[in-house]
């Protein structure tokens, strides 16, 4: 049996935990000591108590996606009648929107569509930023990136080099899942980046001077071990660059995909938190999962190394298609974290601090439900997606 007295003495003296001390206290270590530890060391980051949260909108420009993982309810095949591809104007209605409730930013991702070329991106950031100078694009995680390189034949850094030329700000860490190379095979997600390939992006971005976000998704297929071989991974590319702004886990949504099985408990969610609050010492930034754990179990991420709630995120599509619709509109994110003990800010996507809740400014309209990509039946196509080459039989004769 593991010394775990011994173990917890280590973190509270401020040394680097190795992956047999991680090891042992993920596996061994009682969930009220592993809170404790993962609360001295957010302390420690975040004396202020201060707990922040971005107004900002999960939009997701395309369904259709050609990757196919086998955890994800949302994509659509190409060709198929339930596949859509947002218009520019939908995006700019969606940004006046966003705008409106106090929104700094637009958290874009979408499938990795066979006939949207680096140009229709390139021109959609264009337009956005010329509307919307100010407004920050918080865009592609890096597998979406990878396609991107694949389809234009270009390497990745100059892919990111034309997206930061067009509007690009950050990039967001999707994607990541479990960054071990076994996990992703059985996941059917290798294809679409290895493990190194999604670390490579990131480090590609932050050498070129963007800052990240990096994520993990759990409670699939992998191993305890992996899980943390996951986090030990993204703690060595921040040594080596310090790109990454934050850090964000959540469990697999089982419901309507491939994989199914069931989901990982709010227990579980809580003790991986910790423990990577406890490894990544060298994060500033958790983020509690509310969207997939619950207004409930997001307010107990506060005690267990969690110092920001996330989005308030106005829109989603992704959690809900798997099962999961939680809602939390800004005025709920405030209640759960000041009756937690914390004082809320609002943030940006560096979190810098903008200032209080909005709503305590102005009056902001109550949002009770999320909003979705697209109303239900509608089908249409924008009109602009003619000036684009499809690369796909049905995306071609749909242009011609
Ligand atoms: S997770 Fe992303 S890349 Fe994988 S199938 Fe879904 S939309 Fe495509």
């Amino acid at each position: 049996m593991p010394n775990i007295t011994a173990l917890a003495d280590k973190v509270r003296a401020g040394a680097r935990v190795d992956a047999g001390d991680a090891l042992d206290l993920y596996r061994h270590a009682p969930t009220p000591l592993l809170g404790q530890l993962a609360d001295l060391v957010r302390a420690r980051k975040h004396p202020e108590r201060i707990v922040t949260y971005i107004i900002d909108r999960n939009v997701n420009y395309t369904n259709v996606c050609v990757a196919k993982c086998n955890f994800c309810a949302f994509y659509r095949p190409v060709g198929s009648p339930e596949g859509y591809v947002l218009g520019f104007d939908e995006l700019f209605r969606k940004i006046d929107e966003t705008i409106a409730v106090g929104g700094v930013q637009l958290l874009l991702q979408g499938g990795h569509n066979p006939d949207l070329p680096l140009t229709w991106y390139e021109d959609l950031f264009r337009a956005i930023k010329e509307r919307y100078p100010s407004f920050k694009l918080h865009a592609l995680s890096p597998p979406e990136v990878i396609h991107l390189s694949r389809l234009s034949q270009l390497p990745v850094p100059a892919v990111i080099a034309r997206l930061i030329a067009a509007g690009l700000d950050s990039i967001p860490g999707g994607g990541a899942e479990i960054l071990v190379d076994r996990v992703r095979r059985l996941l059917h997600c290798y294809g679409k980046a290895t493990a190194d390939e999604w670390l490579d992006v990131m480090r590609h971005a932050h050498r070129a001077g963007l800052r990240t976000t990096a994520t993990m998704m759990y409670g699939t297929v992998e191993t305890e071990a992996e899980r943390l071989e996951h986090l030990f991974r993204l703690r060595a590319l921040q040594d080596e660059t310090g790109g990454f702004t934050a850090f964000i886990t959540w469990s697999y949504q089982p419901d309507h995909t491939e994989l199914a099985g069931s989901e990982a408990t709010g227990l579980d969610y809580l003790r991986t938190l910790a423990i990577a609050r406890i490894v990544l010492d060298n994060f500033d930034n958790l983020q509690a999962s509310w969207v997939t754990q619950g207004g409930k179990v997001g307010q107990l991420s506060l005690a267990y190394g969690a110092n920001d709630m996330g989005s308030v995120m106005i829109e989603e599509n992704v959690v809900r298609a798997a099962g999961a619709s939680y809602c939390m509109d800004e005025a709920e994110i405030v209640r759960n974290i000041e009756d937690a003990g914390f004082t809320a800010k609002r943030r940006n996507m560096h979190y810098d601090i903008l200032g209080d809740p909005i709503f305590r400014e102005r009056e902001v309209p109550r949002m009770l439900e999320l909003a979705t990509a697209r109303a239900e039946g509608d089908t249409s196509v924008p009109q602009e997606l003619r000036f684009y080459p499809a690369r796909s039989r049905s995306g071609k004769d749909a242009r011609t």
